[in-house]
């Protein structure tokens, strides 16, 4: 059972309980008013996820899109994706959010932000997106020792660990079920 969550929280919700591709997708529209079509999908399964309704879902869209692409283009190119992710367009398949493990195997493009940084982010731009999260010191060393190994998802754990100074014994394995251990431990 999901709990709504409202357009107004978004913004403070990102912060505190979105992982980290999420948070990048996520501040990536914000500034650029655009994500490509991967990033579209990867951000808005997830909000659908954690309970963004439809009409919000398209409210939060526009507002950023319109921005760039004025809201007629909108309207023509975009609004049908938010629609479709909602099994409200095309075959009406209602499309289940990405899970860690598909969303570690994508291969973006230069120019994409979809993925999962712990995979494909560089190591200096990886560990400048943790410093904003506050992990430094030995949880920063302790996640990066986890991503040379190829260890994404429990990279992802710890850093959510440190984050929430609480232990994850299931480990991460879902962005959504990362977002809902977060609002747990927050709320
Ligand atoms: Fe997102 Fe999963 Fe990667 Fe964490 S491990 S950043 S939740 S894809």
């Amino acid at each position: 059972e999901i709990a709504d969550i409202s357009l107004k929280d978004i913004d403070q919700l990102a912060n505190s309980s979105f992982p980290l591709c999420m948070r990048h997708l996520f501040n990536r529209l914000r500034e650029d008013h655009h994500l490509k079509h991967g990033g579209r999908m990867q951000l808005g399964l997830f909000l659908k996820g954690v309970g963004l309704r439809l009409e919000d879902a398209l409210a939060f869209w526009r507002a950023e899109f319109s921005q760039k692409v004025g809201s007629e283009r909108f309207e023509k190119e975009y609004a049908y994706t938010v629609r479709h992710n909602y099994g409200k367009e095309g075959k009406r398949t209602d499309y289940t959010p990405y899970s860690c493990q598909k969303i570690i195997s994508f291969t973006p493009s230069v120019g994409d932000h979809h993925g999962c940084p712990y995979r494909h982010f560089s190591e200096d731009n990886l560990r400048a997106a943790l410093s904003t999260m506050g992990i430094g010191g030995r949880a920063m060393d302790d996640v990066m020792d986890k991503v040379r190994n190829h260890h994404y998802q429990l990279a992802c754990t710890l850093t959510f660990e440190a984050i929430h100074s609480s232990s994850c014994d299931t480990g991460i394995n879902h962005p959504n079920q990362y977002f809902s251990q977060s609002r747990k431990l927050l709320s």
